[in-house]
């Protein structure tokens, strides 16, 4: 097998050299606009194209450059299919609140790509499936209950047998698959990027290195300016509780990504009999990997001692392992030498749905927080800004409700002063997860959820 050193960088900047303006000068002096947008990961990027042609003046700040936090360090896997599967939230919210909250990340994907494609943003999208893949007996019923959830919710799928799997995937290691269409590759960092330059050619001010350090009734400072806006939306991750009360219902899970030096084409077909696929596999730390254009495999996962730890871990070991795990699954990949890797800490909450809210005690502020990727970021930005706009053909009263911050959870907050954060959220994490049901009534743990 060959092991190469690989450097901590993450692969998506090396892909940022010669794009036409890779960095926006911080706000300086003090300025006032109608709308302030506080983020530009995916989130605060659909909610300020959402205000394009709007006829209100937008501004947007961000800490780092637009993407540059979880949004470009992600693998760019853009599918309905998040930390919640299909099944889980059909036990957990009934056949309803399933298909509402599945839309919400099939509407996000949408969002995505019918911009990338109106913009034509250069971002490496890929028309990829999404295989999810079973690992041993559990995993086996994993994807059984899957296939079986997609029916009942009139989605369609493919399903493979252990004996059908090498016809998809280039390994004898599975115990069945799931396949299902409508998902997408993308380069992350470029797709915020590019939006970025729409947002600019269309007005819209951009301030990057311009953290909000603190804000007043109407305006927000940096180091130095300030904004002072009629109404904000706030699209942070990491969010520190001088900026936001509502810090307290946001967690973290780190997550781990390597990327190779370029397949041949013998491997590619090797690899991906029937095309390439986005992958994921049913263990609860999943591995997860997919081609990108340029034909490098990306491949990423985590462990236990590390998902859920305080501080970023930076050092190659956990996604080694990974690596060396999938090899010994995929004979092909096994000469294949990994070249970069980095990690993330993925914003989340105790039940891997996102927090939404308008703050009570200041109107015009919205915070959109915790949102377990792309298509869901989007989609809760998106939907932030069209209640800006005051949109009638949101329902608004059914989205704050799966989105408030006082929904109920298995441990309640108080019991961290306890337990310690960590574990009272590892346990709520489980809880929603493999545990929640709905009552019988359809939508019933919705009900019982909002306190
Ligand atoms: C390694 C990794 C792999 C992942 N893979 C996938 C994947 O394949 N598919 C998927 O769908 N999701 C994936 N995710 C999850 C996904 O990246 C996130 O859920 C999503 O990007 C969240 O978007 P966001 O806009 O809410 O947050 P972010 O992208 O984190 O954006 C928040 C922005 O706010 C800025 N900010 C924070 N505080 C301030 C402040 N005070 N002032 C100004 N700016 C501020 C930050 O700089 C940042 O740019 C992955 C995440 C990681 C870390």
């Amino acid at each position: 097998m060959t092991k190469g050193i690989m450097i901590l960088q993450d692969w998506w900047f090396t892909t940022l050299m010669g794009i036409k303006e890779p960095i926006r000068p911080p706000l300086r002096g003090d300025i006032k606009t109608d709308v302030l947008i506080v983020g530009a990961g995916a989130a605060g990027l659909a909610a300020a194209l959402r205000l394009v042609g709007s006829g209100k003046k937008v501004v947007m700040l961000d800490k780092n450059i637009c993407g540059g936090s979880s949004t470009g360090k992600s693998a760019g896997f853009l599918t309905p299919d998040s930390e919640l599967e299909l099944s889980q939230l059909l036990r957990k919210y009934g056949k309803n609140g399933a298909k509402d909250l599945w839309e919400v990340a099939a509407r996000g994907v949408d969002i995505m790509v019918d911009n990338i494609k109106k913009h034509k943003i250069e971002c490496d999208l890929q028309v990829q499936d999404c295989l999810f893949l079973g690992k041993g007996d559990s995993g086996r019923k994993d994807v059984e209950d899957e296939v079986n959830a997609r029916k009942k919710l009139g989605y369609s799928s493919t399903m493979y047998k252990e004996s059908e799997v090498p016809s998809v995937i280039g390994s004898k290691a599975y115990s069945g698959a799931i396949r299902y269409t409508g998902t997408y590759g993308v380069n992350p960092l470029l797709y915020a990027q590019g939006i970025k330059q729409v947002l600019l050619e269309n007005g819209i001010e951009i301030f990057e290195s311009s953290e909000v350090l603190s804000w007043k009734d109407k305006t927000a400072r940096t180091h130095l300016g300030s904004v002072t806006a009629d109404k904000m939306i706030f699209c942070i991750d990491k969010p520190k509780p001088e900026v936001t009360k509502f810090s307290t219902t946001v967690y973290h899970a780190q997550t781990f990504l390597s990327i190779s030096e370029p397949l041949g084409d013998k491997d590619v077909s090797d690899l991906f009999p029937q095309g390439p696929l986005q992958c994921w596999d049913s263990d609860l730390i999943y591995t997860y990997f997919r081609l990108t254009g340029a034909k490098r495999l990306l491949v990423g996962g985590g462990d236990m001692m590390t998902t859920y730890a305080k501080n970023d871990t930076t050092v190659p070991r956990v996604i080694d392992k990974v690596i060396s795990e999938l090899k010994e699954k995929i004979p092909i990949i096994r000469p294949l030498r990994f070249i970069q890797y980095w990690q993330g800490r993925i914003d989340m909450t105790r039940d891997l749905i996102p927090t939404v809210l308008v703050d009570p005690d200041h109107p015009w502020a919205h915070f959109v927080l915790g949102c377990v990727g792309l298509p869901w970021a989007t989609f809760c930005g998106d939907f932030a800004a069209r209640n800006v706009l005051d949109d009638k053909e949101v329902d608004n009263e059914k989205y704050y409700r799966y989105f408030s911050p006082s929904r109920k959870f298995f441990l309640p907050l108080w019991l961290e002063q306890l337990l310690g954060k960590r574990i009272v959220f590892t346990v709520n994490n489980a809880w929603a997860k493999y545990r929640q049901k709905d009552a019988g009534k359809d939508g019933a743990v919705l009900d019982a959820m909002v306190g």
